[in-house]
């Protein structure tokens, strides 16, 4: 962290706390995500690294842009451009809501961050004020200027099941408020759409700066969602009645909907927006509005881009199980690698030990090698030589090196990583170099799942994690 110099702290959560910070070489602000201990606990390391790798995968204007991720002393740091307010901010200053044109245009960003995670096959599933972040418009620029929105905290984001095979999902505890009810239900088999709710529900509450379904606990969110929007479907009466959570509960009769809020329905400047929100609040969840039905409704008529081929935007590292994602209607903005610094610092004089090779071994080589590092992280560093020995000669020239780390990393020292691995100086790594250097870093007391976790995200061609870090300690 000696890189950030830390300004104040804008976030705290369960998992750990958001910091404003500057670096110390550019001057940009940053918010830096530090995460409490990781090492212990594996959910929470598990939660982080799907985080990571969610956010990877998600280059968008309107999706929060992580610049950089590294360890330090056993913590994770997530670094992410900085965002002035989240929304609940906003929210607060404004206690009768926000102008009409202002919750479209948030609205409307929001819409694109969320086609385009669906597109890709990740549904967000805590879409709620406290985690839309917003730069507002500079003074003085008022009207149709609402500033910018983007969707952070990919935390409980998932990858969704690929069509048609069934996979059951945790069911996950979202803030109650924005919650779809078949997630209140415990319903294990949700899909996208539990989104389209949210965003429902947060369009309401920024037109009325009250939160539109404000249950007190799950039964009390179920029955206000009913009253005013009718009964549950009667696949959803069943899941609840097996729930042994609510068992003995019974909802009156839910017949006769009362609607949305009569604010909503008194005011017609409103009525796009009242169409927009019906259409997403539907308890059947196929039948609420989305991908390009959601991004073409005409509540939306006006703004740029609609109608085109939404959702904007390029996928940087496309996750195993995403969809390939929609052409890009626009130039996006630069994706963030470019923005991605990353140091490394090599100690030139420390001398590396080349592998121990066991000649009588009969394994040769390799099995005396696997050994020292262990099935999992021999074959985590056999892949990743694999990869960047691109012509597959068994040797990684400089030339190939530099191709991989220029390819994956805006700012390495190629040169000095590749002389501290090439340990002969003959100008080619082969197999038992590379081998060797990283049992080097193992021995520098560094611990094996870190490094498996990183040397996987080196060869997903991501964020580069600094391991840098623990060796010099
Ligand atoms: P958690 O999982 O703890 O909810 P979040 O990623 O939602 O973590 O961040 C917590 C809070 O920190 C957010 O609600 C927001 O107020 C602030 N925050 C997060 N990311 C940024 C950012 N890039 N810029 C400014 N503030 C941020
Ligand atoms: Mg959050």
């Amino acid at each position: 962290m000696n890189k950030y110099e830390v300004l104040g702290v804008v976030g705290e959560g369960a998992y750990g706390v958001v910091l404003r910070c500057r670096n110390r070489e550019s001057g940009a602000t940053v918010a830096v995500k530090k995460f409490k201990e990781t090492d212990d606990d594996e959910i929470v390391r598990k939660t982080i690294l799907r985080e990571v790798k969610m956010l990877r995968a998600l280059r968008h204007p309107n999706i929060v842009s992580l610049r950089e991720a590294f360890r330090r002393k056993g913590k994770l740091y997530l670094v992410f451009e900085y965002m002035e307010k989240n929304l609940l901010e906003i929210l607060e200053e404004s206690p009768q809501g926000i102008p009409f044109n202002v919750a479209r245009s948030y609205i409307w960003q929001l819409v694109l961050a969320v086609e385009f995670c669906h597109a890709s096959d990740i549904v967000h599933r805590d879409i709620k004020p406290e985690n839309l972040l917003i730069n507002p418009p500079a003074p003085g620029q008022n009207g149709t200027n609402a500033g910018q929105l983007k969707l952070c905290d990919f935390g409980f984001a998932r990858a969704m099941p690929k069509s048609g095979m069934k996979e059951e999902m945790t069911d996950y505890v979202a803030t109650r408020w924005y919650r779809a009810p078949e997630l209140l239900l415990g319903a294990t088999d949700y899909d996208k759409t539990v989104d389209q709710w949210a965003i429902a529900c947060i369009l309401a509450e920024m037109l009325t700066g009250q939160p539109l379904f404000p249950g007190e606990s799950d039964i009390d969110q179920l029955y206000i969602i009913q009253k005013a929007l009718g009964p549950l479907t009667p696949t959803q009466s069943d899941i609840f009645f097996r729930n042994p959570r609510f068992a003995g509960l019974k909802f009156p009769d839910m017949s006769n909907p009362e609607g949305l809020p009569a604010r909503f329905r008194r005011d017609r400047n409103l009525s796009s927006s009242v169409a927009f929100m019906e259409s997403l609040l539907k308890i059947e969840p196929l039948r609420r509005t989305h991908g390009k039905a959601c991004t073409c409704h005409t509540y939306f008529e006006g703004m740029e881009g609609w109608g085109s081929a939404l959702p904007l935007g390029t996928t940087a590292t496309a996750l195993p199980t995403a969809a390939a994602p929609a052409p890009a209607a626009a130039a996006p903005t630069p994706a963030a690698a470019v923005e991605v610094e990353v140091e490394v610092e090599i100690e030139r004089d420390s001398k590396l030990v080349a592998a121990p090779v066991d000649k009588d071994y009969a394994g040769g080589a390799d099995e005396v090698q696997r050994r020292l590092l262990s099935d999992v992280l021999f074959s985590k560093v056999k892949t990743l030589f694999e990869k960047m020995d691109a012509d597959g000669n068994g040797e990684i020239t400089r030339e190939e090196a530099r191709a991989f780390w220029g390819k994956n990393f805006a700012k390495v020292n190629a040169q000095a990583m590749f002389n501290e691995v090439d340990d002969d100086n003959s100008g080619a790594v082969d197999f038992p170099e590379w081998v060797g250097f990283w049992e080097n870093v193992i021995k520098s007391e560094y611990k094996e799942e870190d490094l498996i976790e990183e040397i996987e995200m080196i060869i997903e061609g991501g964020s580069w994690v600094d391991f840098d870090d623990n060796r010099t300690t």
